[in-house]
């Protein structure tokens, strides 16, 4: 298998087969977050996916559900993932969904057309770092996003019957504000 660098899933995918279909952070610019800082973003290529799913189909050819590692595979373009999708369903064909991290900015350039498609492809459970909803936090932590986005992004997925999870960091206001004050306190 070709992992490199940071591979992360969220706990409730344990028991979920995973592959390396990204590696580093699109963004890699939140102010709490150094997961990824010394890795750049890579996207697996696909001779590397397909050699990858070969050896899930070799040891796992009944898995249901395929986790994609990487900060944001969601990243990728429609075309891309739809590539990809289709890719994983000639290998395993008994896998019925395929999760992964993504970020709301990665839903944006996506619309409700495209995303009935992936789900309809096995697209589905994305989890979502939304960090929190109050927008002075985001725009502390520089999330790049408002809570408005969140709202607006979100619904298309609704619309397109993907679920999603969200995770929110408690307290992270408070430990960003401490920060700024203590870089203050430092420069005087
Ligand atoms: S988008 Fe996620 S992985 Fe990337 S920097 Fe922000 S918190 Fe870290």
């Amino acid at each position: 298998m070709h992992f490199s660098g940071r591979t992360w899933r969220p706990p409730y995918e344990a028991h979920s087969v995973i592959i390396q279909a990204t590696s580093g952070c699109t963004y890699n610019k939140c102010k709490f977050c150094n997961l990824y800082k010394n890795e750049c973003f890579r996207m697996s290529p696909i001779e590397e996916f397909e050699e990858d799913l070969a050896e899930i189909k070799r040891y796992q050819p009944n898995a249901r559900r395929i986790f994609w590692t990487g900060a944001n595979p969601f990243a990728m373009s429609y075309e891309n993932l739809k590539l990809r999708a289709l890719t994983v369903r000639d290998y395993l064909i008994k896998c019925q969904t395929m999760a992964m991290f993504a970020s709301i900015r990665d839903i944006k350039g996506k619309d409700v057309r495209q995303l009935r498609k992936l789900r309809a492809m096995g697209i589905n459970g994305l989890s979502i770092g939304v960090e929190s909803g109050d927008d002075e936090t985001l725009a502390l932590a520089d999330k790049g996003y408002t809570s408005k986005d969140v709202l607006e992004q979100c619904r298309k997925l609704d619309e397109a019957a993907i679920e999603y999870y969200f995770v929110y960091m408690t307290g992270l206001a408070g430990m960003l504000m401490y920060g700024k004050e203590a870089e203050t306190k430092n420069k005087r």
